[in-house]
């Protein structure tokens, strides 16, 4: 049985010596992984189809395994994104961190806009440096809160008051502690009252205006590290390619 899908190819791979696996994000399924061999033989138009981080559309073919790429045609490539190291790394995260959050072929079509938008901005010649930083951290609070992992923010996790200054992030507790309940988590890490709002401004922030927010470098690398740690204590597991 064919069927089609809107995708962003998150990984391609070899498996075995002359099969490559790509594994898809779409719009319609989710995180699909694919038998792209049929793929590997076609005209290089259509191998491009398949690279990294390249939006297209795809006609896919039901397996008993994996299902398998048909027809393929790129709808965009996100060039800038294979020109610059930050660029490629910081692509590479947010492509990475999808697959780990997410199972096979369980649709979360927001996921889907939020990767792409992404990733038009990650490519975008308008934001630079410190820039794609911000962008990559709102993908990824956005990403944990569209998987069912949003940080609580506005309560204390330990008691459930509306958290007092000065405040501490427990990644283990998955939130703020507030002064009382400062000792709860002994792994818990300060957070300024102006950090905890720039990570809500994150979430409230499309991702095209993520590069104007007023942070400093510092705040933003905790802050970077607070996520990073959240997420590899819920996903119980090292994400590589930060
Ligand atoms: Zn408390």
């Amino acid at each position: 049985m064919l069927y089609k899908a809107e995708a962003v190819v998150l990984r391609y791979k070899n498996m075995r010596d002359a099969d490559k696996v790509a594994v898809l994000f779409s719009r319609e399924l989710g995180k699909i992984r694919t038998a792209a061999h049929g793929v590997v033989k076609a005209k290089s138009k259509k191998r491009g189809a398949v690279q990294p981080f390249t939006h297209s559309a795809f006609l896919l073919r039901k397996g008993r395994e994996l299902d398998s790429i048909s027809q393929c045609e790129a709808i965009t490539f996100f060039l800038n994104l294979r020109n610059e190291l930050k660029r490629l790394t910081s692509a590479l995260y947010v492509c990475e961190l999808t697959d780990e959050l997410t199972a096979e072929k369980e649709p979360n079509e927001p996921l889907f806009i939020l990767l792409l938008t992404t990733l038009k901005w990650l490519n975008s010649n308008v934001v630079n440096g410190v820039g794609l930083d911000k962008i990559t951290a709102g993908f990824e609070i956005k990403a944990l809160g569209l998987c069912g992992y949003m940080p609580q923010l506005t309560r204390c996790v330990n008691c459930g008051e509306r958290a007092k200054l000065p405040l501490k992030f427990s990644y283990k507790m998955g939130g703020i502690l507030c002064t009382e309940c400062n000792n709860a988590d002994e792994s818990a890490l300060t957070i300024s009252e102006r950090e905890l709002l720039t990570m809500k401004e994150l979430i409230t922030t499309a991702p095209g205006k993520l590069k104007d927010i007023d942070v400093s470098n510092e705040s933003l690398k905790r802050i970077k590290r607070i996520l990073n740690l959240f997420t590899v204590h819920h996903l119980d597991k090292k994400i590589k390619s930060n």
